[in-house]
């Protein structure tokens, strides 16, 4: 049976050779406008991609300004800052991400407390954030604290896992209720909506990723979106030094930050952009075909976006049986030229998050145990 699902995709990306998970594209202009840099020799920071890339990616997401970083991780770190989280704050995440989310948390000293996520989306669950609040959380003077720890707890960060949005208006709701502040991490869906609004775009901040693994990538870059323009402002100016604008003198006004993209990376962003609604067509159907394909195959599910949504279907997904057939698939593929992989480890597994806070994360557990991502890159001109 393995051997049929190795065989398949072999046919769906045309090629006997190795399949990769996701493999970058580049069939627009991006050689055109690094050109462009080179020959104007605005290549660092400043040039006007980085302009034109902010503008696009806000008209596009509906974000009333964006501001590229230089990563998604330290546009994490950065939307962090912004939130105002503190040394010794509790922020809510899942177990199930990718360790940016978590470094980000680490880098402000503050700690996360990992929350079960949802079978449907594999997001944080709304409905395990309110029972966790309820049962350790109390709110004193408009200030949310963990009655246990007696921290303070600041923020909650889902994450839009493999480009499914998360249940985000009722984490919304849940966040408004409880004062705690939102930041998504959508590093993984843009291209992504919710009820047909962009992913990123409902928190105080959304943070999007542009790494060469991503849907579309600038070589290593991230964004911040806000709704609030003042706040995307002063997330410019921290990124960039904090310096205080004048013709010749440098003079700073708070601890700033060098997390401005740089032009080169910002005009493959650009052309990257251009092909944006295409690539992520080509990846929804390619997870059509994946549908159609998986439902003749017994004992492996293959997941699909939750109601309401457009996902990118940045990963494709299989649910297998068990974690036996989980390590034998695995094994299988990736020593017949097929790129698989178990979702990321559970981060209170590693040493860092170990002694963290959990709500028991049930599903998460069954997720981690079953998850596959197979295949996904946009197959458009291979
Ligand atoms: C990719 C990713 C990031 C950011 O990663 P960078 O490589 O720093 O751009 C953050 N969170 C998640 C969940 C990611 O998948």
């Amino acid at each position: 049976m393995y051997n049929d699902i190795v065989n398949f995709i072999h046919k769906l990306y045309r090629t006997e050779e190795f399949v990769p998970l996701h493999a970058p594209l580049f069939i627009g202009n991006e050689k055109k406008y690094l050109d462009e840099c080179i020959d104007t020799t605005f290549v660092s920071s400043v040039g006007k991609f980085v302009d034109r890339f902010e503008e696009e990616i806000a008209a596009y997401t509906g974000a009333k300004k964006a501001v590229v970083c230089v990563s998604g991780t330290n546009a994490l770190h950065m939307a962090m800052l912004l939130a105002d989280i503190k040394r010794e704050d509790e922020v809510l995440t899942q177990a199930l991400t990718f360790i940016a989310t978590c470094n980000a948390i680490s880098y402000i000293g503050a700690c996360p407390v990992f929350i079960d996520v949802d079978k449907d989306t594999l997001g944080l669950s709304p409905k395990a954030i309110e029972q966790w609040l309820e049962k350790n959380a109390e709110l004193k003077n408009g200030t949310c604290y963990n009655k246990n720890s007696g921290r303070r707890v600041r923020a909650c960060i889902p994450m839009h896992t493999f480009g499914h949005p998360v249940k985000i208006d009722e984490l919304v709701d849940i966040c408004k209720d409880w004062h705690i502040e939102l930041i998504e991490d959508a590093a993984e869906s843009i291209g992504s909506f919710y009820k047909g609004q962009h992913t990123g775009t409902f928190g105080k901040v959304g943070v999007i990723s542009f790494n060469g693994n991503k849907t579309i990538t600038t070589g290593g870059g991230g964004i911040l979106l806000f709704q609030d323009e003042e706040l995307g402002r002063l997330a410019k100016h921290l990124t960039t030094q904090a310096k205080v604008p004048h013709r010749w003198a440098f003079v700073h006004d708070h601890i700033g930050y060098n997390y401005r993209m740089p032009n080169i990376n910002a005009a493959l962003g650009c052309a990257q952009l251009e092909n944006l609604e295409r690539y992520v067509e080509d990846k929804r159907e390619t997870a059509d075909i994946y549908k159609k394909f998986f439902a003749t195959i017994s004992d492996v599910t293959f997941f699909t976006e939750p109601k309401n949504c457009r996902s990118n279907y940045w990963l494709n997904v299989i649910i297998m049986k068990d974690k036996k057939a989980q390590q034998d698939f695995l094994e299988y593929t990736n020593d017949n030229g097929v790129m698989t992989r178990p979702v990321w480890e559970l981060m209170p597994r590693l040493k860092m998050f170990e002694r963290c806070e959990t709500d028991g994360l049930v599903n998460t557990e069954w997720l981690a145990d079953r998850i596959v991502n197979i295949p996904s890159s946009v197959r458009l001109e291979r």
